[in-house]
């Protein structure tokens, strides 16, 4: 019968980080011991055969590239901020969407890089340090008890939220570093599902937090879960304040073949991740604000 189950090796992926290096710099010195491939969908993303071990390279030991999967990376390219542009990273530690968002900025404009938990707002800023960004402030709060009207929040342009989620879409031993103790999804746990409709309910607080910033064009939800409850429920509650706002929902990266689960009228916006699809399972939601924001596909 042949070992139909095994599972096919993944290639290993990496970000270049552009505040330090061009990516053809990095494929010149990769080059020299391994097959390197630029990624056909993510700017700056390479692929290098499975089981390519880079953790002590010194490329990445200096932040000139940073171990990050693809679908990870997708998100600060679906939110496109604008060098120039005031952003803010709502949920951040560790913080490997805030200096990808500094990347894609050019370095220019400024991100504030909110998180709760005093331990990991040092994991983020270490990030921060190794990416070599100096545009990013660390606040070491909560995003809930952001005041929107707050006039220092008032040329905000563009949020990504990524909060705490069960994070079943993430293989187990990335779990540790990805997300805190407390939201993780325990399989052998009688109480996974009330654990998830709970952190629905804060996703869906979160989201409509977000959107409720004035002059925000662009919003990007996101999870590393498979869960309908983390994922097109908390879209799909938030859509009547959203379109009150202004927003609609966009198509980030819309050649991408898996999206939202048919759940109701627009997930086909929405963007999932599978294990099929060779990557771990993320969902990403954009929200742009019609009168003043263009769509991920400009
Ligand atoms: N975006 C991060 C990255 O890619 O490196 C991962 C973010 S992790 C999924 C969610 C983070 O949100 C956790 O570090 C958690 O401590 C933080 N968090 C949870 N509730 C928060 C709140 N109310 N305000 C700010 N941060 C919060």
């Amino acid at each position: 019968l042949g070992n139909k189950t095994a599972a096919k090796p993944k290639p290993r992926f990496l970000r270049v980080n552009t505040l330090k290096i061009t990516t053809e710099s990095v494929i010149e010195e990769l080059n020299k011991i391994h097959m390197v491939d630029k990624d056909d969908m993510v700017p700056d993303m390479l692929v290098l055969p499975p089981g390519t071990d880079l953790h002590n390279h010194p490329l990445v030991t200096d932040g000139k590239v940073f171990l990050q999967g693809r679908a990870s990376c997708m998100v600060a390219v679906a939110l496109c901020p604008k060098p120039g542009w005031k952003v803010i990273d709502a949920c951040a530690a560790p913080g490997n969407k805030t200096v990808h968002l500094a990347a894609l900025m050019n370095g220019e404009g400024s991100i504030i890089a909110c998180e709760l938990n005093k331990e990991r707002a040092k994991t983020l800023q270490h990030t921060v340090r190794r990416s070599g960004a100096n545009n990013i402030q660390i606040v070491n709060g909560d995003f809930l008890e952001i005041d929107t009207n707050d006039p220092s929040y008032a040329e905000v342009r563009a949020i990504l939220l990524d909060p705490s989620c069960s994070g079943s879409g993430i293989s187990a031993e990335r779990l540790d570093y990805l997300l805190p103790s407390h939201s993780r999804d325990n399989q052998d746990d009688v109480s996974t599902s009330s654990r998830v409709m709970k952190l629905s309910a804060f996703q869906k607080k979160t989201l409509s937090h977000a959107l409720s910033f004035p002059s925000l064009e662009r919003v990007v939800y996101s999870t590393c879960s498979i869960h309908q409850a983390e994922n097109e429920d908390v879209v799909n509650s938030v859509l009547p304040l959203a379109t009150s706002l202004g927003f609609e929902l966009a198509t980030p990266f819309p050649q991408w073949h898996r999206r939202g689960l048919p759940v109701f009228q627009g997930s086909e916006h929405l963007l999932r991740t599978d294990p099929e699809d060779g990557l771990e399972g993320f969902f990403i939601a954009l929200f742009v604000r019609k009168e003043v924001g263009g769509t991920s596909e400009e």
